[in-house]
Order: structure tokens, then C-alpha cells, then sequence
């Protein structure tokens, strides 16, 4: 096959793990800039340029796209959609999945375990947004944060309350979510590849902290998850769409609850954790899906 992987910046482990995993397998690999491609929006015929020259037509294309570049990226993803050429993740689910607000609404229309988590715009509905989610403690969260930025743990109402005033007074949103302390500061996360769990960790986030992100100093480790868990994260990744995800859950005193589905998971903690050849599988996946005019939306979604 021959695959464009959309990315840019071309070092990463993640990026250089799926470049060596599709050649070991005999194909061509081709890390294509995202930001460096452009294109004739208005054409009909959906090409995209790079470095003064049309790319040829590929097999399939593996989108790593950054949430810093989704409006960008998802555009030059929907130029190869329209090439009929099949993506690994369509550009209509990764476009659901950064947006927090219709995420959980959609996990939750499937009946998928979430926190409890509330929303609203204007700061006058504090005081009944922080009962809505039941009181303190509560977790206070930027709607953009990535990495454990801008999620904030609120012991009482009074500083739940003052933490939100300060994110709305700075015009930023937030969701106001249940703390699941009985997960100890310790989240799931499950590698969902065409409808499968291939590979799941635990992380714990270091001394003190409630935020398991790895950026934030937590630690990985292998995990046997258990069947329900199992099925929480495939159909996370169902009611997504997403053909490739990592499924973020804590494991709270009601079952699992989905905090986040990412639609470009990092490989590094996951293959350092568990062992497990992500990237290949990822690879094989392509292999025995990727053809001519199979995506769904042929990026008309
Ligand atoms: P980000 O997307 O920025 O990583 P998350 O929503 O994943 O933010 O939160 C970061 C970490 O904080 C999670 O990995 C988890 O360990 C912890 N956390 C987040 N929400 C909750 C919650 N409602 N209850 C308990 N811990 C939480």
C-alpha cells in the first residue's frame, strides 16, 4: 500500500513507530506536513499540494492530527476523503471528538457510562450548575484544556464557585464535573482499534495529584481490564465512529465512567507499558480495510 500519514512534526515516536511498522509490512509510508499542504477548495477535482507538486493518490492516510491544527487538518483530510481515499479516522469523528460538549452527548445517548457533568454559559447559573453536579468536591474543566491544563480540583462550593468565576471572567468555558475520588488518581486508558481492545494501561498521576497525565509526571503501567470495561470503550468508540481511539474512563463506584475519546492516541506510554506492537496493529488494520471509496462520508459530513 501506499499511506500518507498527516502530521507535523515528523519525529515524533508516534509518527516514526507507524512509519517503521507499515515498511516492516512492505509499504510505503509518506509523512506528508499538514500545515504545508494546500489546496483548490473550489475545485472539483479534490487535489492536494505539497512542497509545488500534486500528491499522487494513496491507499489510505493515517490523520495525526494535533488539537491545535483540527480546523486545518480536518479540511486537508476531507480533500483525500473525497479522493475516495480511505482514512484511518474519518474527518467527521475527529471533528466530534474535540468537541467535549457533543462528545459526552453523544457517549451518553448510547447509554455509556459519563460523570456527572454540567455546563452553562452564563456565570449566574453558578450556584445552580455546582448543585446540579452535586456538590463539592468537584472538578472544574476548561472545554479546550488537553494534558490536565486547566483542570481543577474544588473542595468546597465556595472555591468551586471562585475557580469558575475566574475561567468565565478570563472568557474561557467550563464543564463542572463529579469527582470520582475513589479512583484514586487513576485512570484507564483502552487502545480501541477496528472495534477491538488491543492494548490497555493504567496511569497514576504522582504523589498528591489527582490528574493521572503523563505530562503531568504520572506513570504507566499494563492493566487487565475487566469485560465491562471492555465494552464501555468499544462503544465509545462506536458511538464516536472513530475507527482507532484511545478511550479514557475512571473506574468509579457506579462502573466505568468515559472521561475523554482521543482520536490521535499517543503510542509511546501504551507500547512502553504494555509491550504490545500498537503501531503494527494499527498497520494490519489498514491492511485489511483500507480500499478504494470505503469511507463513510467521502467528507461530505
Ligand atoms: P485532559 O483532557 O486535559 O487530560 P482530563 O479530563 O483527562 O483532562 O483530566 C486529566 C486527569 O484528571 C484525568 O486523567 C484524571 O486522572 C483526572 N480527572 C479528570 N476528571 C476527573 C474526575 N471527574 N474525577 C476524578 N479524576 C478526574
Amino acid at each position: 500500500m501506499k499511506i500518507a500519514m498527516l502530521a507535523v512534526n515528523a519525529k515524533l515516536y508516534s509518527h516514526q513507530r507507524l512509519k517503521a511498522a507499515a515498511e516492516e509490512r512492505g509499504h510505503e509510508l509518506t509523512i506528508i506536513n499538514t500545515l504545508q499542504c494546500y489546496m483548490n477548495i473550489a475545485s472539483r477535482r479534490p487535489d492536494v499540494y505539497y512542497n509545488g507538486e500534486k500528491l499522487p493518490t494513496f491507499d489510505a492516510v493515517i490523520p495525526r492530527i494535533g488539537a491545535s491544527v483540527t480546523f486545518y487538518g480536518t479540511a486537508v483530510l476531507r480533500q483525500f476523503e473525497m479522493q475516495g481515499v480511505f482514512p484511518l479516522n474519518e474527518s467527521v469523528a475527529i471533528g466530534r471528538s474535540r468537541d467535549k460538549l457533543r462528545s459526552m452527548q453523544l457517549l451518553a445517548r448510547e447509554g455509556i457510562g459519563l460523570p456527572v457533568t454540567t455546563f452553562a454559559n452564563d456565570p449566574k447559573q453558578t450556584e445552580e450548575v455546582l448543585k446540579l453536579a452535586g456538590g463539592a468536591p468537584l472538578v472544574v474543566k476548561l472545554l479546550e484544556g488537553t494534558q490536565g491544563i486547566g483542570v481543577v480540583l474544588a473542595d468546597t462550593d465556595r472555591s468551586a464557585k471562585s475557580v469558575i468565576e475566574a475561567f468565565r471572567g478570563a472568557n474561557v468555558h467550563v464543564l463542572v464535573q463529579e469527582f470520582i475520588k475513589e479512583a484514586g488518581g487513576t485512570d484507564i486508558r483502552a487502545l480501541v482499534v477496528g472495534g477491538k481492545v488491543i492494548a490497555a494501561m493504567k496511569r497514576t498521576g504522582a504523589e498528591g495529584e489527582f490528574r493521572s497525565n503523563l505530562h503531568r509526571g504520572g506513570s504507566a503501567a499494563a492493566i487487565k481490564i475487566s469485560p465491562e470495561e471492555r465494552s464501555t470503550a468499544i462503544r465509545s468508540a462506536r458511538a464516536m465512529g472513530l475507527n482507532v481511539c484511545g478511550v479514557d474512563m475512571l473506574r468509579s463506584n457506579h462502573g466505568p465512567v468515559v472521561m475523554e475519546v482521543n482520536s490521535t492516541p499517543g503510542l509511546e506510554g501504551v507500547e512502553k507499558a504494555t509491550g504490545i506492537d500498537v503501531a503494527g496493529k494499527i498497520i494490519e488494520y489498514l491492511e485489511g480495510n483500507a480500499r478504494p471509496n470505503k469511507t463513510k462520508t467521502r467528507g461530505k459530513g
